[in-house]
């Protein structure tokens, strides 16, 4: 007499077991998609502000390459092509990097 209710138990223990299985693979998934767009939009944010940073660090760049130009022009010297240093004119190698001088101007 108890071995059938025992039975009947343990088989809607089952397949509540199974049901809670379903409703926390549902849950998982739901996490796992959220995360995923978690890690979407940081990705997103951060390609933005590099792009606007990097276009922010060229400006400078730039600038820094006009001032030291006109500074090589006002003291009659060079700039390296390759490290930015000045360099006197009559220098053959660069003072800082030591390449073979190209004045750029
Ligand atoms: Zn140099």
């Amino acid at each position: 007499m108890d071995e059938p209710f025992g039975f009947r138990d343990g088989k809607s223990e089952a397949h509540e077991k199974v049901k809670q299985a379903v409703l926390l693979e549902e849950d998982i998934t739901k996490l796992e998609e959220e995360l995923t767009d978690k890690y979407y939009q940081l990705g997103k944010s951060i390609y933005e502000l590099s792009d606007r940073k990097v276009a922010e660090i060229n400006q400078l760049v730039d600038r820094l390459v006009e001032t030291k130009i006109r500074l090589s022009n006002t003291k009659n010297s060079g700039i390296c092509v390759y490290c930015m240093a000045e360099n006197p004119k009559l220098n053959t190698y660069c003072g800082k990097c030591g390449k073979k001088l190209e004045i750029t101007n």
